[in-house]
């Protein structure tokens, strides 16, 4: 059996240590440094946006969000199912409460059944959207660019002017990717909405071991995001907080291996594309299954590749999932759908058929920036083997 290849693992191939080890030589570890500021305005110059907030987690920064524009208790926040539990996560912290959406063909979130849901079932009062049957306010969207695929943004955004509501782009997985149509061609995810949130936890594009950063057009809406971040704290000296706050704020450690990845991210998106390439090739005389296309073919990051079953089948998903496994390849199913997830199961959820769909045939298959054209081709051969042995 070859050696173990991994779903999504870091690649620190340049001044990684010589940045963490100036951060630890001067001693400034921890959530004030110089590495902070410049992994902000590095990142802002990067995606061509205003403003950036480092912070602890892709899910301290959607937090953030959420509190900075004012969602509170019992307003409603529109979310796809198909997505990693931290964006809902986001909503709970602030005791708002999610409405769950199917996606359309590329996981991304439904817009045709957002609209619908916001024609027929809401009514607009006002500079505000209610829900018709429970009275409450809908008060924001949280779209996720789920595995690097881009959303309908063009849609979203006029859907969100015309009802009111505030824009969260989930973009803890698409860093390294563009729009490519419309009027926002040649912008990056997180850009687009009211503010738009990246993650650099370890298994994303680009790492800083766990982090995030908002991004945002509005100046003051990341000034007070940072603000919020480090304690609500007014100033260095006098211990007055006019806010209760957070302790989101990255660290400079964190930042110090940002900024180092953040030099390849150009190479990363090039390693990204050339393997997807090579897997689409070897699979070709796949009969059971192939890797799916994202709509966004010529801009999408790649972060993620996601082999699926021509039929929908969990037993046979499963099946290949310990064959894999067994052979020391990591793969992995994508997650459990949120609506049906036990703390969310009372909250409203559209029909989600897409969804379940991509759920019981699709299986990640690895990615990392360091796999090896070696490694893609065994990892072909063995999915292709899988298919032989039945
Ligand atoms: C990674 C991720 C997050 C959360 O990011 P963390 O930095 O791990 O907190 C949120 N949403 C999605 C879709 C993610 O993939």
């Amino acid at each position: 059996m070859g050696d173990l290849i991994c779903l999504s693992v870091p690649n620190f191939c340049g001044n990684e240590r010589k940045y963490v080890d100036e951060a630890i030589d001067t001693e400034w570890v921890s959530t004030a440094g110089q590495f902070i500021g410049q992994f902000e305005e590095k990142m802002a110059v990067e995606l061509d946006v205003a403003q950036a907030c480092a912070c602890q987690s892709g899910s301290a920064g959607l937090h953030l969000c959420l509190r900075h524009f004012g969602i509170g208790p019992g307003d409603l926040v529109l979310v796809p199912t198909l997505t990693f539990i931290a964006t809902i996560n986001a909503v709970m912290y602030q005791s708002a409460e999610p409405v769950f959406f199917d996606c359309d063909n590329h996981m991304c979130i439904n817009v045709d059944q957002i609209e619908q849901y916001l024609t027929y079932e809401c009514r607009l009062a006002g500079n505000q959207t209610i829900e018709i049957a429970s009275g409450k306010v809908v008060k924001a969207i949280i779209p996720v660019h789920v595995f690097g695929d881009l959303c309908d943004m063009e849609r979203l955004m006029q859907i969100a002017e015309r009802y009111h509501l505030y824009v969260i782009e989930d973009a803890t997985e698409s860093l390294g990717g563009t729009f490519q149509r419309g009027p926002y061609a040649g912008k990056c995810p997180g850009t687009v909405g009211h503010a738009g949130v990246l993650s650099f936890n370890g298994n994303k594009i680009i790492t800083t071991g766990g982090g995030g950063m908002v991004v945002s057009n509005d100046q003051e809406a990341i000034a007070h995001m940072r603000y919020l971040s480090q304690q609500a704290k007014n100033d260095a000296m006098y211990f007055v907080h006019d806010e209760y706050g957070y302790n989101y704020r990255m660290t400079n450690l964190q930042a110090a291996l940002g900024l180092a990845q953040l030099e390849h991210l150009k190479d990363f998106l090039t390693i990204k594309r050339r393997n997807y390439s090579l897997y689409q090739e070897r699979l070709k005389t796949c009969d059971y299954g192939g890797l799916l296309q994202f709509g966004s073919e010529e801009t999408a990051n790649y972060w993620f590749y996601s082999f699926a079953l021509h039929e929908p089948d969990t037993a046979k998903r499963d099946r290949l999932i310990r064959y894999m496994n067994d052979q020391n390849i990591q793969v992995r199913p994508i997650w459990k759908l949120n609506h049906t997830q036990t703390p969310f199961r009372h909250y409203r959820a559209m029909e989600c058929r897409n969804a379940e769909r991509f759920y019981s045939c699709v299986v990640n298959v690895p990615c990392s920036t360091n796999l090896t054209v070696e490694q893609v081709d065994r990892v072909c051969r063995t999915l292709l083997s899988f298919e032989r042995l039945r």
